[in-house]
């Protein structure tokens, strides 16, 4: 009999979205690598760590050899090493998608080709075409650097026209480097996403549309199924297709979306499994890092159906006392296993219920019982029972 070996699966990138990779992929059998450059990397917890930077190209040869394919916990990867790497291994999704989505200009025009509309905006290099943009644009506004920013990272809210000389101040320095965009600041009705997969034999799911709340730029809380979309789901998926197909993108992806009179508009694609997501690990009959292990190794994918409702808490900082979750009905706790730290995310909770009113009792007693209730409020509104 021949001896049986189990794929393994490498990940670039040692955050909690490679350690629910991880923890996704060891009942499928798949064993994984990760490589990050931090020693204290919170997949190093629960699958083996490779500490190396982006630039050793002696230990990701090393890496290389021992995985059968490559993905990602993080798109600010840089383009040469996922490219260097693509060449010596399978690479999903293909350093090609990963580039479009790690620059907010080439994802609008994207967007745009693909009939998904997106703010205004314009793109600023210099002090003068800030000013220009502001003409054409007017205030409010945020300035973002087009390359490596996340959860609000690298934005500028400017609220009057005085604000360019701050603005400029705090981002100037980047406009030469990658250059910035200055996007009109949409009065939303609501922040949506919808995670999709797409398999490498072209096979294509969404989950169901999740509803966000952002605090300073960084989800605070997220309710799946969302509700009272109407069309918006069956629009979302067929964008998300496009989106897909055009990219040939294999593995998750998510497109961050805001409602404004009813309609969608982009605003950014997440090139990998999605913290909007982090529900479908108990609130989906397939997870989104499972879904996107089976993708990226050419497994079937799973059905991508909720089981009820979920509202998602984001632990961001430090993590509240875990024994109010831990002791409620059908209530699932995740710590990282990272440090406290001021804008960190070091765990979830997900909580789940079979129709709105359980919900928003579960979802009440634990936010009471933590001292959450601010945190918890927009759910329950949205869920009708404030
Ligand atoms: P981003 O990093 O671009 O996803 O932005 C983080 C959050 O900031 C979004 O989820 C929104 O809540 C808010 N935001 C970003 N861009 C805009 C915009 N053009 N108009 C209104 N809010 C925005």
């Amino acid at each position: 009999m021949s001896e049986r070996r189990q794929p393994v699966l490498g990940i670039l990138g040692g955050g909690q979205l490679a350690r629910m990779l991880a923890l996704a992929a060891a009942p499928l059998g798949v064993n994984t690598l990760v490589v990050d450059s931090a020693a204290d990397a919170c997949a190093g917890q629960v699958a083996p760590l490779v500490v190396a930077d982006w630039a050793d190209y002696a230990a990701l040869e090393a890496f290389a050899a021992r995985v059968d394919v490559v993905t990602f916990d993080f798109e600010n990867v840089p383009a040469a090493t996922a490219h260097w790497l693509a060449e010596r291994v399978a690479v999903f999704p293909a350093p090609q998608a990963l580039a479009v989505a790690q620059d907010r200009l080439a994802e609008k025009t994207l967007f745009r080709e693909c009939g998904l509309s997106t703010p205004d905006f314009r793109t600023v290099d210099t002090r003068e075409e800030l000013e220009q943009a502001l003409a054409a644009i007017g205030v409010p506004a945020i300035l973002k650097t087009r390359r490596l920013g996340y959860d609000g990272k690298g934005q500028f809210r400017l609220m009057q026209l005085a604000d360019a000389e701050a603005a400029w101040a705090a981002l100037g320095a980047q406009a030469c480097r990658h250059g910035l965009i200055l996007e009109a600041f949409v009065p939303f009705e609501r922040e949506l996403s919808v995670i999709a997969v797409r398999g490498r034999d072209g096979e294509f799911h969404t989950w169901p549309l999740t509803r966000n709340w952002h605090v300073d730029g960084v989800l605070a809380m997220s309710l799946a199924p969302a509700p009272d979309i109407g069309q918006l789901q069956q629009r979302a998926t067929a964008l998300a297709r496009t989106l897909a197909e055009r990219l040939d993108y294999i593995g998750v992806f998510a497109l961050e979306l805001f409602v404004k009179d009813g309609e969608l508009l982009g605003n950014e694609m997440a090139p990998r499994v999605h913290n909007s997501g982090h529900w479908t690990i108990e609130g989906a009959h397939t997870s989104q890092f499972e879904n996107h292990v089976r993708a990226v190794l050419g497994l079937p994918l799973g059905e991508t159906g909720a089981r009820g409702l979920s509202a998602m808490f984001n632990w961001i900082g430090g993590l509240p006392a875990a024994a109010p979750v831990l002791r409620a009905v059908d209530a699932h706790w995740h710590d990282y296993g990272k440090q406290s730290r001021p804008g960190r995310k070091v765990g979830h909770a997900t909580i789940c219920a079979p129709d709105a009113g359980q919900l928003a009792a579960r979802l009440g007693g634990i936010a009471a019982a933590l001292g959450r209730a601010a945190q918890a409020a927009p759910v329950l509104q949205a869920l009708d029972r404030p």
